[in-house]
């Protein structure tokens, strides 16, 4: 039996837009290693994102640069249960140049089970090294728009690629 899919979730730029979207974002205080950050939350969010989880058997997995501070101060805004973490910060300077620095740690932590990953920092290059990775199958980059953050299309994107994955 194939292991359940990977759903990978950045903050910055997907749940945090970097302007305020419309009415449904409200702004909140959380904080990464000691320092305060303001963000924009749509608190819709979690229970879209755990709906998009249940729906296609997949796990919700944090891949941001918050690492564990995203399960103290961000996912309870939105109504997220504690998540596993992605170290990002470990494979740092492992990737090549141009590449995203968050995906030596990608690499090895989907260990080749299929994943989704909403962020809004990835294009060709990271796809491509990502296909050449012993360590990474199947898997779609929905690439966000940092300024206006996750949409109902990339939960559309990510349901209709789980399920035919599946
Ligand atoms: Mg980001």
């Amino acid at each position: 039996m194939e292991e359940r899919p990977l759903i990978l979730v950045d903050v910055d730029g997907v749940l945090n837009p970097f302007r305020r979207p419309g009415t449904a974002w409200q702004s909140h205080t959380c904080t990464a290693a000691g320092v305060a950050f303001a963000l924009w939350l749509n608190p819709d969010h979690g229970p879209r994102l755990l709906a998009l989880a249940r729906e296609t058997g997949a796990d919700l997995v944090w891949a941001t640069t918050w690492e564990h501070d995203a399960n103290a101060g961000i996912g309870p805004i939105i109504g997220l249960p504690e998540l596993p973490v992605i170290e990002v910060h470990k494979g740092r300077g492992l990737e090549d140049p141009g590449c995203c620095w968050k995906i030596p740690s990608v690499a090895e932590y989907v260990n080749r089970r299929p994943f989704v990953w909403f962020d809004d920092g990835l294009g060709r290059i990271d796809r491509l090294w990502l296909e050449a990775h012993p360590n990474v199958d199947r898997f779609r980059l929905l690439h966000i728009g940092g300024n206006r953050g996750i949409r109902d299309a990339h939960f559309r994107q990510a349901r209709d690629w789980l399920t035919s994955a599946a």
